[in-house]
């Protein structure tokens, strides 16, 4: 369990942050990777999310302790939560993922965290000044470690709201500008959670279930078309026929799988299409009107 809390700032609105977002934490580092770095993991997860700090801040990162928390900060809201699971002193991985600053700093103060813990929070820096009786304006600059109860509670109570939502940054993530993502769980971080278990946490169309996070909850119509983030406009799709109905390849129709004349022979006679075509796909909460949308709007056919 955890004792203590990491204060990670890491604004959205800087590209470099940004970079290392999307390479170690929308993504996940395979434990070989970190290896070839680092011989020694005191960890058997066999994927992480890594993060790191530069050496000024080496003194509140030597207070983290294996399983305390961190929270990740950007423009007076945390946003990320996750579970640490092991730290070390590596400057050479460091550059490896994130390169150096513009000072040739590194974040050599390394940190992986639970792929399974990831969750994405939306809580006021406001909450945590009160707790730590703060000023009012305290702006949360540099890293800080706290072993505060109240802190801890402030976002396990979260953590425990959210557990089945754990992936909801990851799936968004791949499809969409990391702003627009941000924005996006600012609106409702349920829509991947309610979604999914609406499917049982399975593909609507092969019914693979949601181990490894395989399974996303799909907009039907994009949000980038204006699409809204409510169940009505949502599907759970494992990452294949995610990708194949987002390209117009396939559509569901009068309940049916439906599947494009542009599509390749190779891909029609593919059993993740050949096996379901033209089969019942049970529709959860999942709007007709959406599907009319994408009929038109994305299948090509
Ligand atoms: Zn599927």
């Amino acid at each position: 369990m955890a004792k203590g809390i990491f204060l990670q700032p890491a604004n959205i609105k800087n590209k470099m942050v940004r970079d290392h977002l999307e390479r170690t934490i929308f993504q996940t580092v395979e434990l070989n990777e970190i290896l070839r770095f680092q011989p020694n993991i005191r960890s058997d997860l066999e994927r992480f999310y890594v993060w790191g700090v530069i050496p000024g801040t080496k003194s509140k990162w030597d207070k983290i302790q294996i399983g305390d928390l961190v929270v990740f900060y950007s423009e007076r809201k945390f946003y990320l939560l996750g579970q640490i699971v092991d730290k070390f002193h590596n400057k050479s991985l460091a550059r490896y993922l994130w390169g150096e600053d513009q000072h040739g700093r590194t974040w050599e103060y390394v940190y992986l965290i639970d792929p399974d813990s990831l969750i994405t929070i939306n809580v006021d820096i406001e909450k945590v000044i009160k707790i730590l009786n703060y000023s009012p304006g305290f702006v949360l600059q540099s890293a800080l470690y706290h072993q505060n109860e109240k802190l801890l509670s402030l976002f396990t109570d979260r953590l425990m709201e959210d557990r089945t939502g754990k992936h909801d940054i990851i799936t968004t993530v791949r499809r969409e500008k990391i702003s627009a993502t941000i924005e996006k769980y600012k609106r409702d971080p349920s829509f991947s959670t309610t979604v999914k278990s609406n499917y049982g946490n399975k593909c609507a169309i092969c019914g693979i279930p949601n181990e490894g996070a395989v399974v996303d909850a799909a907009h039907i119509k994009p949000v980038k078309e204006g699409g809204p983030d409510i169940e009505e406009n949502g599907i759970a799709l494992c990452k294949v026929h995610h990708n194949l109905f987002d390209a117009g390849l396939i559509t569901i129709k009068d309940g049916k799988l439906i599947t494009s004349p542009k599509m390749s022979h190779q891909l029609e006679t593919h059993p993740v299409i050949s096996e379901f075509k033209g089969k019942r796909v049970k529709l959860v909460k999942t709007s007709e009107k959406f599907l009319k949308w994408h009929q038109e709007n994305i299948f090509k056919d």
